[in-house]
């Protein structure tokens, strides 16, 4: 690759909404045989609103909502968010909160304990789901996220909550199938909800329940298997697997360790700029030869 091609290139793309850091992304990106992306906030618009509400053993609707709010104020997860929104404005004070990250949180509200999350974080609790689980599944199926409520060791209720995917996503992930790339989802969410969205778009390969610091692990279990990779996320977790990916590739809108972690910064939250990324890495690569 000369200079004056990797300028012109790295300028198009500027141009196009993706900031090249250093050239040789601009040369590796044209080498990935595979594109992994995270799930919340990358495909998805990371805003995920509350769907369902489906409560049992005698807690009702109202309670459930006032406490778990409560508990998830104090959250900054984007779960957590969806939760607050739709709970009262008026909550009730907390003590000994817990954040269990990749798993949920845990709370003290007006006498009760509340316990709020994943499936495997109620499993690690002995918290007795079964009268929830089908119905659980059955959401999870089609692609929202189920998130458990326990109060005082018990089952009380099931909320689902469901992130939109964003404008852009099919499309570029259809552009870069096009260009014959394999395509993997690294999630933390669960299993059935991150297969649900994959099938929806036509991912090639799922990791889902990955906890934080599983991430990175995947990354380089991936690479093994397909080859060179390019990452694609937005968190502060996924800075670990952005810094192991040969490339990495974060979203403008993204959190600030992602931003300075990646190789490539997409100035949006389109993915159609990582389409346009591949497109003129390819194309300045073949200009030289
Ligand atoms: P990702 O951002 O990749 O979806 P995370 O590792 O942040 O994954 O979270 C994994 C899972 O843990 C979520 O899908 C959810 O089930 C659960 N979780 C994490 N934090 C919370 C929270 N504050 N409230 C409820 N559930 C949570
Ligand atoms: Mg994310």
């Amino acid at each position: 690759a000369t200079p004056t091609s990797i300028m012109v290139g790295t300028g198009r793309a500027a141009e196009l909404g993706v900031l090249f850091r250093k050239g040789d992304a601009l040369q590796q990106l044209q080498q990935a045989k595979i594109i992994a992306l995270d799930k919340t906030g990358t495909l998805t618009l990371g805003r995920p609103e509350l769907a369902n509400v489906t409560t049992i053993n005698g807690f009702d609707r109202d309670t459930v909502l006032r406490l778990a709010a409560a508990v998830e104020a104090r959250s900054e997860h984007p779960i957590a968010t969806a939760i607050t929104r739709a709970g009262p404005a008026d909550l009730p004070p907390i003590a000994g909160f817990e954040s269990l990250t990749g798993l949920g949180a845990r709370a003290s509200v007006d006498g009760h304990d509340l316990l709020i999350g994943s499936p495997r974080l109620m499993a690690q609790n002995g918290i007795d789901l079964s009268a929830l689980s089908q119905q659980a599944d059955q959401h999870a199926a089609e692609g929202a996220t189920p998130v458990f409520v326990a109060i005082n060791g018990q089952a009380a209720a099931l909320l689902t909550v469901s992130d939109p995917v964003k404008p852009g996503t099919i499309e570029a992930l259809h552009r870069l199938h096009t260009m014959g790339l394999t395509l993997a989802m690294v999630t933390g969410d669960n299993a059935l909800t991150a297969q649900a969205l994959a099938d929806k778009l036509g991912i090639d390969h799922v990791t889902a329940e990955v906890l934080p610091d599983g991430k990175l692990a995947t990354i380089n279990a991936l690479r093994d298997q397909f080859g060179e990779l390019a990452f694609v996320g937005d968190g502060i977790n996924d800075a670990p697997a952005l810094a192991a990916a040969d490339v990495g590739i974060a979203i403008g809108t993204g959190t600030d360790v992602a931003i300075e972690t990646a190789d490539v910064v997409l100035m949006s939250g389109d993915l159609r700029a990582v389409a346009n990324a591949v497109e003129i890495s390819r194309r300045t690569m073949s200009n030289i030869q």
